[in-house]
């Protein structure tokens, strides 16, 4: 069958039992109420298996002997049974005495002759047993609907439903009936399908068993059998069998199929390691035994004792095993139901022992005062009496509780346990944003509620706001803005409990009631509960309710608050973690700060750096354009005196050639001079113009050769510069950057090698560019310093004359040129600095520290 037609058939079906039972509850009633016979049986009667049982004798037939449990055997010879479904009330005539048999529990016979008694001023409705009956079968009745309307698609609700409309029709009509023909066979026809019922309910909930979900049509095998017994009821007669054999057949089939069913439950139980699905079991155990137990302990306390017991209290107990029922199947989640349901039987079986031995104690003290003779008229003896009993009891009492709780304990271990781990996952949070989701899991999955929100404490602006949210929520509740100065945060504040919406209902103040409760029905919750610390709320959780339906109870309060005071601690741990991590981000900022003012520094020494080489190159080229100037200065004076001397003599006519030949002389020298200083100046710009250059194809023997040109007043004196030059290719570089690299490594060369020494400069083609040397065949670089001569300051040479800085700008233009640079140690064990560069430099730009090192 697909889905929706098995849906049609279960509403089908759930509405013709409904239909059903709400029929039996119209006969019955109107049986009650409408035309009331004139005259009414001596002895009130329930049915019971077939057997009509006296429940309440009138006066006259009490006096007579009849007395409640006996058994109404016959009427005026006919079977009782018979005798009622056949005249019934009918049968009776004013002033005509009927002749009762009654069969008393010893088994002793009574035949009574009574006058019917006339119509009771009270209604049987009013009797305690009818009201009972009513009252179970309608609760029956509204119990199954209820869980069939709350959970419609279910299987096990559906059969929820047809057993409670049953058991209600059951109920309503074992009302006996001032009608005939609402005689016992209404019973009989209910009764098989009871049975039928109880045998489909227990193999679909909790558990399915294997059999019957592979042949599903199994269980319509006793509804047929039952539909086939209550057939038997208005045919009985043709087939010649006797109604009360109809009925036991039918009392027998419904009590043996219940008995089955309960078997097959036990043993699917026993097969089953399904936590949820045991738990499920065991509220029908404990809802069977709770109901059933005390009344068949009843029925039993009453065959053994033959004590009348009034049947309408037993029957109340009925209506538990619906409730439990309905509990086991509308409920979700079995959080502590068989903690709550064991520990209260294990409460009432202590007070019932307590009750007992207080019982016996009183026999006892009865006993005594009988024997003893004392003046037991006096009230006195009593009063003190049970004074004493109950001082003594009340230690036992508390013992046996405590005992309980003890027991009941252990299952509590589980419930902690969850309460355990949330708390160490908790604490070993540090993200506000886990540290929620996690409260916010353990409401929705472990306590099954259906909606849960936290809000947090802005402190900015001192209002809370929803941080995170679960389940269903609507835009309105989560744009909630709640200042802490709203009197629902004022309350929790003051309050430092959780806070229900109901509790504004007494609110005398009307305006407050309705800015409070605005609150909680914008957030559709009915309890919000304060994350504490210290005495600041750092927040609140608000919780929807159960997904069962149910209120939140007193365990569920007891993880709200473990939830909410966890919960406070680790947000306060992760907001200190923050303020942590922020001083942590601040300080990496304080330290690049000074990083960025000591790359300053750096950049100033290398300013420096290059003031202190330019002020060497300054005052060596200062030298250098002192000769040729000053012999140009030197022969513009000559020329000054040779050339008006020379006009003189061209005046005279005389001579002029040797005047001409040295005016000749001093020019050419003079332009000697100024191609001098005009190459020099050319050279510096070269020089000056490598901040500013572009890359350029060059050849660095030329290079070379001009920055040892305009150191060379310097080397003149000191060292010798030998070249060993071979043809290179061209190497695409800023060149001015690299001749001050090389006027460094001259420089340095020239310091080593002191005066008188030698420096070697080799260039050679690689495979992939260029070589170059220089070597000075001073001191050498200890091994140890090798390492560490390319660091920024790293000098050996006394303050103010080194910097440290050379090696290490060298070493970054060679480097983004591509090349390499190293020092090693000379034939001769001077130092030598090596340069391979390539002919093309990498793509990447030289950027920051360019013009800082070039
Ligand atoms: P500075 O010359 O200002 O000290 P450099 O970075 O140019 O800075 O040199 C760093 C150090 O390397 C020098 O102080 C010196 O100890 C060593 N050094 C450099 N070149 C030579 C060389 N040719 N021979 C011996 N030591 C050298």
């Amino acid at each position: 069958m697909n889905p929706s037609a098995t849906r049609q058939f279960r509403t089908g079906l759930a509405a013709l039992a409904v239909a059903w039972a709400g029929l039996a509850l119209a006969l019955s009633l109107s049986g009650q109420l409408f035309d009331p016979p004139a005259l009414h049986l001596p002895l009130r009667t329930s049915v019971l298996a077939g057997r009509v049982n006296v429940y309440r004798p009138n006066q006259v037939a009490a006096e007579a002997g009849a007395a409640r449990g006996d058994r109404l055997v016959a009427v005026d010879g006919v079977p009782a049974l018979r005798w009622l479904r056949e005249r019934g009330l009918q049968g009776l005539q004013q002033g005509v005495s009927n002749r009762y048999r009654l069969e008393k529990p010893d088994g002793r016979v009574l035949d009574l002759e009574l006058q019917p008694e006339p119509t009771p001023t009270l209604p049987t409705l009013a009797t305690p047993l009818y009201v009972a009956q009513l009252a179970v079968g309608l609760a029956y009745l509204v119990i199954g609907i209820a869980v069939w309307r709350l959970r419609p698609a279910r299987a096990d609700s559906f059969a929820l439903l047809l057993f409670c409309a049953t058991m209600g029709a059951q109920l309503f009509l074992s009302v006996e009936s001032y009608r005939a023909w609402l005689g016992p066979e209404r019973l009989l026809v209910n009764l098989p399908f009871l049975g039928a019922t109880i045998f489909h309910l227990f193999t679909i909930h909790p558990f399915e068993p294997g059999w019957a979900v592979r042949h599903r049509r199994v269980r319509m095998l006793p509804y047929a059998a039952a539909g086939a017994l209550a057939l038997l009821v208005p045919a009985h007669r043709a087939l010649g069998l006797s109604l009360e054999l109809v009925s036991r057949v039918a009392f027998f089939y419904s009590v043996g199929l219940g008995l089955l069913s309960f078997g097959i439950l036990a043993l699917e139980r026993h097969r089953h390691r399904d936590a949820e699905k045991t738990a499920r079991a065991d509220v029908v155990f404990i809802g069977a035994s709770v109901s059933f137990v005390p009344v068949i302990a009843l029925l039993l306390f009453q065959a053994l004792t033959r004590f009348a017991f009034p049947t309408e209290l037993a029957l109340l107990w009925f209506v538990l095993f619906p409730v439990a029922m309905a509990y086991g199947i509308v409920r979700r989640q079995l959080f502590d139901i068989r903690l709550v349901a064991r520990s209260s039987v294990a409460y009432g079986a202590a007070t019932l022992f307590i009750t007992g031995l207080f019982a016996l104690l009183i026999v006892f003290a009865d006993a005594a005062v009988a024997r003893f003779r004392v003046n037991a008229q006096s009230p006195w003896f009593q009063i003190v009496f049970l004074f004493f009993a109950i001082l003594a009891f009340n230690p036992l009492r508390v013992w046996l509780q405590g005992f309980v709780d003890r027991v009941f304990d252990r299952d509590r271990l589980a419930y902690r346990q969850a309460v355990r781990e949330i708390s160490e996952a908790m604490v070993s949070m540090l993200s506000i944003r886990e540290i929620v989701n996690r409260i916010l899991t353990a409401l929705t999955d472990t306590m099954g509620v259906e909606r849960a929100m936290v809000l947090l404490l802005d402190e900015r602006d001192a209002t809370l706001r929803p941080e995170a949210w679960r389940g269903a929520w609507d835009p309105e509740a989560i744009a909630l803005d709640l200042p802490s100065d709203h009197p629902v945060a004022r309350r929790l504040w003051l309050r430092r409990e959780e806070l229900w919406r109901s509790e504004f209902d007494d609110e005398p103040d009307s305006e407050l009631r309705e800015t409070c409760r605005e609150i909680f029905d914008r957030l559709e919750v009915e309890l919000i509960v304060p994350i504490l610390f210290g005495v600041d709320v750092l927040g609140l959780i608000a919780v929807g309710r159960k997904l069962a339906g149910e209120r939140l109870g007193a365990d569920d309060r007891q993880l709200l608050r473990t939830l909410a005071n966890q919960s406070a601690i680790a947000i306060e741990n992760a907001k200190a973690f923050d303020e942590i991590a922020q001083l942590n981000e601040t300080l990496e900022a304080r330290v690049e700060e000074r990083t960025r003012e000591l790359r300053d520094t750096q950049h100033q020494l290398i300013h420096s750096e290059r003031i202190k080489s330019l002020g060497q190159l300054v005052a060596g080229i200062a030298h250098e354009l002192n000769n040729p100037i000053g012999f140009v200065h030197a022969n513009l004076k000559l020329l000054d005196e040779y050339v008006p001397r020379l006009l003189e003599l061209q005046a005279r006519g005389e001579d002029t050639t040797r005047a001409q030949q040295a005016i000749d002389k001093l020019l050419t020298r003079s332009r000697e001079g100024t191609e001098r200083v005009k190459k020099i100046v050319e050279d510096l710009r070269v020089f000056s113009r490598a901040d500013r250059s572009e890359l350029a194809e060059a050849d660095l023997n030329q290079e070379i050769d001009r920055t040892l040109a305009l150191m060379e007043p310097r080397l003149r004196n000191d060292v010798r510069v030998r070249r060993d030059y071979a043809t290179l290719p061209q190497v695409r570089c800023h060149a001015g950057q690299l001749n001050q690299v090389f006027m460094n490594l001259v420089m340095n060369a020239c310091d080593a090698a002191g005066r008188g020494g030698e420096i070697q400069v080799r260039t050679r083609p690689t495979a992939g560019g260029v070589r170059l040397e220089f070597e000075d065949d001073g001191p050498g670089i200890p091994a140890a310093l090798r390492s560490r001569i390319f660091d920024p300051f790293f000098t050996t040479k006394p303050v103010g004359q080194g910097t440290g800085l050379g090696l290490s700008l060298s070493h970054g233009i060679v480097e983004r040129h591509g090349g390499r640079i190293w020092a090693e140690e000379s034939a001769a064990g001077g130092a030598r600095f090596v340069i391979e560069l390539p002919r093309e430099p990498p793509e990447v730009e030289p950027a920051v520290d360019a013009a800082a090192g070039g």
